[in-house]
């Protein structure tokens, strides 16, 4: 709305998008499915790894035909701002084309139309410098080149800024040291945004440096890679650097200042998790309410019994409230007003949402949705990362506290 009042309803560039991205699906992405079944149904987590859990090249040749594909289509970079050359979508605009994107079927290619790993907000300072564009921003942007973020480390996760990786200035060089955990799409990434400590003491925000690392830089070797309880195998590794060295021409902004590199980082996440949530938990309530009127127990159907009904409508109105939390945070985001608390509780309650509406729907869906041959068992699994990573459940609640309690 021109005023800046709060609107109700989908902008109409959102539907425009929707409705492009659902035949962009129709007529780019489903083709692919019958080419490479092998990804998709109750085979697909097996088939995507070898021996060793990394993802086969015939998977990586997929997933690039889909990024060039995304690319050509315009969807690929819609996130980043016009200045940089990408479509410009606000955070309310994303956010809601994310959760239409994921109000459909899990079992097909259509989430590898982005990769948010590697196309956010946290490359923007690469583009502000003429070699880093050229080397780094611009085949990020076309999809020529993936990117992986390292900021964990086994001994660090939600405590960042006590990182034990340093990086010393040797000559005109930088000397990286440390270890990584939990590094996704690491493996086959063409190159890392890695933090390091320059300067400073344990805790502190300031003295934390980025560094961009090619993939063929000695100095970074990846080690074991981390099997997960999610449907995305193969995904995650430890990161070692052993006197990695890279130039100061690397060194990502100013030296010093790389936290809030990986805070943008982390941030955009925050609202995709629980617009992503609130599309999956659509779907898997739409289909819990189907089986809810069509299986039939002691002759009558199980949807007409009060305890399933419950189930229902826990599910319905959870989705709701996200629905409305995660947009009116967005909504927020956009005016420039101050919105991370609610960042955090969007966050918070959705990834919630998606590992109460997937363990509902399993039970719904009684034996039948404990089988791998229906998507409620993956997306339970997947839906309980989201309340681990991009901040956990008790750091969000850490961060909503202290916005009331002066202590
Ligand atoms: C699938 C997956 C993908 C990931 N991808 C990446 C990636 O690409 N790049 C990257 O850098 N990292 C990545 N991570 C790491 C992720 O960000 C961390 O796992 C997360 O920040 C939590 O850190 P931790 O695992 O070390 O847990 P810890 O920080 O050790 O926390 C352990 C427990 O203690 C709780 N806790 C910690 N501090 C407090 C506190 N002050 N108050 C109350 N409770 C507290 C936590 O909530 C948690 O329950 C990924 C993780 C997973 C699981």
């Amino acid at each position: 709305m021109s005023d800046g009042a709060m609107s109700f309803e989908t902008p109409e560039q959102v539907k425009l998008i929707n409705s492009q991205i659902d035949r962009f699906i129709e007529q780019e992405v489903k083709p692919l499915e019958e080419e490479y079944p092998q990804f998709l149904g109750e085979d697909r987590e097996r088939n995507m790894v070898d021996g060793d859990h990394r993802l086969v090249d015939e998977y990586l040749e997929l997933r690039d035909k889909i990024h060039q594909k995304s690319v050509d289509a315009g969807f690929y970079t819609m996130a980043m701002p016009e200045r940089v050359g990408g479509g410009g979508l606000n955070a309310l605009e994303d956010t809601m084309v994310m959760e239409h994107l994921h109000n459909r079927d899990p079992d097909g290619y259509h989430t590898l139309i982005f990769d948010r790993l590697s196309v956010d907000h946290s490359i923007i300072p690469l583009y502000d410098d003429d070699y880093q564009r050229e080397k780094y921003f611009e085949p990020v942007m076309n999809a020529e080149k993936h990117m992986t973020f390292g900021l964990t480390e086994p001994d660090h996760g939600s405590d960042p800024t006590w990182m034990d990786s340093t990086a010393e200035k040797g000559g005109d060089e930088w000397v990286i040291n440390g270890t990584k955990a939990f590094i996704s799409n690491s493996v086959e990434a063409d190159f890392i945004m890695v933090h390091a400590r320059t300067s400073g003491e344990d805790g502190d925000a300031d003295g934390i440096s980025t560094f961009l690392v090619d993939r063929d830089n000695p100095g970074w070797e990846i080690g074991k890679i981390q099997r997960s309880m999610g449907t995305k195998q193969g995904a995650q590794a430890i990161n070692h650097f052993n006197d990695c060295r890279v130039p100061e021409s690397q060194m990502v902004g100013e030296e010093g200042q790389g936290f809030r590199t990986a805070m943008t980082w982390v941030g955009a996440g925050r609202l995709h998790i629980p617009a992503k949530a609130v599309g999956i938990s659509q779907w898997m309530f739409d289909r819990s309410v189907e089986y809810a009127e069509n299986r039939k127990t002691f002759g009558e159907p199980i949807g007409s019994r009060q305890s399933i009904q419950e189930l229902l409508v826990e599910m319905r109105v959870a989705i709701e409230q996200v629905r409305w939390l995660y947009r009116y945070t967005a909504w927020k985001m956009d005016r420039g007003e101050e919105y991370r608390w609610l960042q955090s509780a969007a966050k918070l309650q959705g990834a919630n949402l998606w590992c109460d509406v997937a363990d509902n729907a399993i039970q719904i869906h009684g034996g039948a949705g404990y089988m791998k041959s229906l998507p409620f068992e993956g997306l339970y699994r997947d839906g309980r990362v989201t309340r681990i990573y991009e901040g956990s459940d008790e750091i969000q609640k850490r961060t909503i506290a202290r916005r009331f309690l002066d202590l």
